[in-house]
This record gives structure tokens, sequence and C-alpha cells, in this order.
């Protein structure tokens, strides 16, 4: 307590997006705080599209009506937005990795009971031309931090992306769905922590949901039981 009071006056704390000073690290100043469209309920029980009214519990939004994700259920922190913007590329592009565990401890939050019965947690991986450039793959990293508070084994390396794609931004769901084809593959060594397995699938943002349900299918293939998806941002 006495150093941490100390390093407060070294280094004063200072709010994660806006750089203002905050009374404890880490965090957001109130402002930023209540800029970010957190995901409440009510919500589509499926993917987390937010409703704007309450429709009643397990209530499915049109979407996933018209078409089932593989996936059981999806979690997310916060809209994607120009407020949420500055946390998800500050630790994608910007070496900000210090974002990690506090944007990992809103995820746990934001997962409810679905943590609790998760066998194992796994990352969406880089292939790794990507991840040489950027040096860490964000979505590991989440995913190591929520390893260390729950205590889940985390296997960074059970799925593989062996086929480089082009970037999915800007492209529309169906070029996204034929981009990602057959990108991913599981390795062989981790295949005994898929069979039967409820699975977190970690992301930091979910937008037409392609890649997720490309991971999905894969684990499902593989015989996982369940597949649950938990990610930062949703579009
Ligand atoms: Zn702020
Ligand atoms: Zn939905």
């Amino acid at each position: 307590m006495y150093w941490r009071k100390i390093l407060d006056l070294i280094f004063p704390p200072k709010c994660l997006i806006c750089g203002s000073l905050i009374a404890s690290m880490p965090g957001l100043c109130s402002n930023c705080w209540a800029n970010i469209n957190f995901i409440s309920k009510p919500a589509c029980a499926k993917c987390n599209l937010p409703f704007e009214y309450d429709f009643g519990e397990d209530v499915i939004c049109g979407a996933c009506t018209a078409s089932k994700p593989l996936y059981h259920k999806a979690k997310s922190v916060f809209i994607y937005d120009d407020f949420s913007k500055p946390l998800l590329h500050g630790l994608k592009y910007q070496d900000k990795t210090h974002l990690a565990p506090y944007l990992a401890s809103l995820m746990r939050i934001a997962a409810g009971d679905l943590l609790s019965y998760s066998d194992i947690i796994i990352p969406v991986p880089l292939h790794k031309k990507k991840l040489l450039s950027r040096l860490y793959n964000q979505s590991a990293l989440l995913s190591l931090y929520l390893h260390k508070s729950t205590k889940i084994p985390f296997e960074p390396n059970l799925l593989i992306k062996h086929k480089n794609t082009k970037t999915q931004t800007g492209l529309t769901k169906k070029q996204r769905l034929s981009n990602i084809k057959g990108s991913f593959m599981i390795n062989e060594k981790f295949i005994y922590q898929v069979k039967d397995k409820n699975i977190m699938l970690v992301d930091d943002v979910i937008t037409t949901g392609a890649t997720i349900n490309a991971c999905t299918r894969l684990l499902l293939k593989y015989g996982a039981n369940k597949v649950n998806i938990l990610t930062l941002a949703r579009t």
C-alpha cells in the first residue's frame, strides 16, 4: 500500500483512453467510461446483439434465427465504435500490451457463467507471417490473462492459421466467408484437448462472425462438446 502511494506520486494513474488523471490504476476516467457502449441485457441469447426492448430471456435476434451460428453462445464487453476503438487499436496495432490485463478482467465479467464450465481457453490464431510482423497475437494475450485469473487451461497453439488471408476489413459477409474458408487447422499435438470439451474461443472483435464460425466448425468437427465465444468488442 505504501509503495502503491509512492508509485502513484511518481507515475500518477491515468485513463487508458484519454490519459487524464484517475483515482486508481488500471482504468478509465468517468467520461470515457460513460462513452463506452457496454453490452448489457436485453440482448440476443445467441450472439449478444443488444435489443432496444426486453423480449425476455432466451430470445434470439433475426440474423441468428435466419442463419443459426454454430457456436453455443457469444459474449462481448462493448460495441466497437469510435469510443472503444482506442482500446482495440492500442492493443492490436500500437503495442499497448499493458491494456491486456484490464481488458481481460472486463471480458471475465462479460462472460458471466460461460467461463464457469469452460474446459479450455483458445485464442483465434494469427498466421505466422502476421505474428512475426506484429510480434504478438492480441487474442492470445487476452486469453493468457483470462487463464491467469480463472486458472482454466489455455492453449494458444491448438488452432493454427495456415493460410495467410487478405484482411477482412472492407469485405462483404460473403467475401469474408470465402476469404477465410479452409484457412484454419488443428494442431495434431493438442487434438486430445478438443473431444467432448467445452471450449471458450477468444478474439478481440467479432464483426460478421466468419472467422469465429470457421474456427467453431473445425472444433465441432473434432468432437468439441460446446464452443462459446468471448470477445472484447462486437460491431
Ligand atoms: Zn478518459
Ligand atoms: Zn443474434
